[in-house]
């Protein structure tokens, strides 16, 4: 699931490493803003994407 634009700009302005993962909507720690396919904490896929990648996939 995507998260709505409004929820990327607040993961990047907290600016606190914050990953979102697609598959499941976990937000996990330690995850740089250029992160891409991280491995989820809560649901294990490879789906977690930085706040800036998150941007750049809403944007197309
Ligand atoms: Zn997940």
């Amino acid at each position: 699931m995507m998260p709505s634009p409004e929820e990327i700009i607040e993961l990047i302005e907290e600016d606190d490493m914050l990953g979102y993962c697609l598959e499941c909507g976990f937000t996990q720690e330690c995850v740089e803003p250029d992160a891409r396919g991280y491995v989820c904490d809560n649901c294990g896929q490879p789906k977690v994407y930085g706040a800036e990648e998150l941007l750049f996939m809403t944007e197309g």
